[in-house]
């Protein structure tokens, strides 16, 4: 069964009241290809408002972290329960903002996409290596690492729910997009290891996201790629360009 093309839009700490209901506004008025799954994730407080503003079918919204725990004295955080409760069914864990100026640890990662799964929270699942890393040649090891982690974690039925997004720390943000090449390698070498590692199935089904610095113009040649299954966007998901993305595999 071929896979659906996925479009994730990373928000981060961005937005207003005012502008996350004018860029659901502008998905509401788009032509979006209706073989395509979208999904928004703005900054928790205005999670509501993005579900109560999205008239959109085929679109719906993600958190951008959740806590692994039920519930109870964990100041700050958000349960996988109270994401289901406002009908929240998504949300990115992993993401190497968390990983990096958070200390989220492979393993917490794996763990809090354990407890989002168990719960009937769908996840967008983020790895990728840094500039050093790459440099070193270490790229597929890191990838592999991370994934190794999560696989420890989770029963293979579990895979259903996950949504891989490899995110090369270097391309995030910086406008140095991974060649169609690079993200290619590695994409291929993402289902390789999940043949080989979880099941030759789950390598067929699972969606590998590209993230870092993807546009309105450079989306559609990497959309190409017979790895590449759709894309988690960061800043040009706050700009109109974002439904040229969501398009970009037509
Ligand atoms: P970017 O971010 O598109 O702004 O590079 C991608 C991401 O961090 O998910």
């Amino acid at each position: 069964m071929a896979r659906k093309f996925f479009v994730g839009g990373n928000f981060k700490m961005n937005g207003t009241k005012e502008s996350i209901k004018s860029i659901v506004k502008n998905l509401n008025e788009a032509q979006l290809d209706s073989n395509v799954e979208v999904v928004i994730a703005p900054p928790a407080l205005y999670l509501q408002l993005a579900r109560d503003e999205l008239r959109k079918a085929g679109v719906e919204v993600s958190a951008q972290n959740v806590y692994d725990k039920p519930n109870g004295a964990y100041t700050g955080e958000i349960s996988v329960a109270q994401l289901k409760d406002s009908g929240i069914h998504w949300t990115i864990l992993g993401h190497s903002e968390r990983r990096t100026l958070l200390g989220e640890t492979d393993e917490v990662v794996a763990s809090k996409t354990k407890a989002a799964v168990d719960g009937g929270v769908s996840v967008i699942w983020c790895c990728g290596e840094s500039l050093e890393e790459r440099e070193a040649g270490k790229t597929v090891a890191v990838v592999e690492g991370q994934l190794a982690a999560l696989k420890a974690k989770l029963s293979p039925a579990d895979w259903e729910k996950i949504v891989i997004a490899y995110e090369p720390i270097w391309a995030i943000g910086t406008g140095k997009v991974a060649t169609v090449q690079q993200a290619q390698e590695v994409h291929e070498a993402i289902r390789k290891w999940l043949a080989e590692n979880v099941s030759q199935a789950v390598a067929d089904a699972t969606r590998i996201l590209y993230g870092g610095s993807v546009n309105g113009k450079n989306c559609k040649d990497l959309a190409k790629e017979k790895d590449i299954d759709g894309f988690l966007v960061g800043g040009a998901s706050l700009k109109p360009e974002f439904v040229d993305i969501i398009n970009s595999n037509q």
